[in-house]
């Protein structure tokens, strides 16, 4: 079997020969000659396919987004957070439009932070529209250096539930940007034991945790022309872990796995699919591994859109365990605001209740992640209904 880096080296190898024979200019492979060469940014194709086109306005079903960010931390230095300060990305009053057009019961604010920056989202968000808006809070890492840091964290996570919070959110700062003089020096690792104290506190205060660990597989690879997400890498290079001190995809995985384990009564909400939505076997075998693990599937109908089958087999047995979320964040988007929100609302709503064949998984005409469109996987009612609310609501412990 030819593989594709195989056939690239072929290639190659058949252009330079021929580039050495042959003086004019032309490729033998394409017969276009260089200056008609089109570079990649460039490349806008357009599906000549006829397909059904299946605009869905609002969910079937009333819908929890588990994983917005509507309040972000306001001074942060190499992916860790440093301030209790909040940076609010839109009131209560632009969302709540979007909403109720969208059937959006509540949205979940997964980044509170901790101390008054998080009294102040709660205030903004969850009392000001009771049952509309949920939000988490986030540990506090520039303590990480305090000799007791271990029970002051998990104290901090004590006094945030007293204070309204519904969860503790961990970003992808821990295994990739925390380190021990917070931002220099040797990275923590996820599974550090002066974390566990925080872990058992969400255990015994009946709360999840909802955690990032790793990112695409893509972003641990070299930047080149086999990384299927060579553009995105190209225009961000610091979202690259390939190389320097980072762990291996793998590495932070397990070392995540080892924490699930070792606090088996604290519930886990793996965002992005478990962080490995590139190979839902691995995902199947950490949720059959741990009853203590559920998913959502913010940011990731890019991958389980290219595996439809697969996908459709993933919901049907883990039904009970999938969370709709998107990773929504009203801020800096490249078209209007309202418009944003109702077409990112619309492509999800699509991808799970039709059979909708080969469109675009992101509100962009060159969606960012990469040039590739997704299939529709047609869930059951019965299915729907648990991913766009039930298993939120008994996660979150939320009465609707
Ligand atoms: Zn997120």
């Amino acid at each position: 079997m030819t593989t594709r880096r195989d056939w690239f080296t072929q290639m190659s190898v058949v252009l330079s020969s021929a580039a050495a024979s042959n003086t004019s200019q032309t490729s033998p492979m394409t017969g276009l000659e260089p200056k008609r060469a089109l570079p990649l940014v460039e490349y806008e194709p357009e599906s000549m396919l006829h397909t059904s086109e299946t605009h869905i306005e609002r969910s079937r079903y009333p819908a929890i987004d588990v994983h917005t960010h509507l309040s972000v931390s306001a001074k942060s230095e190499q992916g860790v957070s440093l301030v209790s300060e909040r940076h609010f990305l839109a009131p209560a009053q632009e969302l709540l439009p979007c909403m109720d057009r969208k059937n959006l019961r509540a949205l979940v604010n997964l980044t509170g932070g901790f101390g008054d920056g998080l009294k102040e989202a709660i205030a903004n968000y969850d009392s000001a529209h009771p049952g509309r808006f949920y939000t988490l809070t986030e540990p506090c890492w520039s303590r990480i250096q305090e000799p007791n840091y271990a029970s002051i964290q998990a104290q901090m996570v004590e006094e945030a539930r007293r204070a309204g919070a519904r969860g503790l959110k961990i970003l992808k700062t821990l295994g990739l940007f925390l380190r021990e003089n917070v931002t220099s020096g040797a990275l923590i690792k996820v599974d550090d034991h002066r974390f566990d104290p925080m872990w058992d506190a969400c255990g015994q205060l009946g709360i999840p945790v909802a955690i990032h660990v790793s990112d695409p597989i893509a972003f641990f690879r070299p930047t080149d022309r086999f990384n299927e997400r060579y553009e995105e890498l190209a225009a961000h290079p610091d979202w690259s872990f390939y190389d320097r001190d980072f762990p291996s995809n793998a590495e932070l995985l397990e070392a995540r796995n080892r924490v699930m384990a070792r606090h088996p009564r604290t519930q886990f909400l793996v965002l992005h699919v478990g962080n490995f939505a590139e190979d839902l076997a691995n995902v199947s075998e950490n949720l059959d591994r741990f009853p203590n693990m559920t998913v959502d599937i913010a940011a990731r109908i890019g991958e389980l859109g290219r595996q439809p089958r697969t996908a459709r087999k993933f919901f049907d047995k883990y039904q009970d365990r999938i969370l709709f979320g998107t990773d929504a964040t009203p801020h800096g988007t490249e078209v209007p605001q309202q418009l944003f929100c109702d077409h990112l609302y619309e492509i999800y709503y699509r991808f799970l209740e039709t059979q909708d064949e080969y469109f675009n998984y992101a509100p962009a005409r060159i969606p960012p992640q990469g040039r590739w469109r997704i299939y529709g996987i047609g869930l059951p009612d019965s299915v729907l209904r648990k991913v766009y609310q039930e298993n939120a609501t008994r996660l979150l412990k939320i009465t609707v």
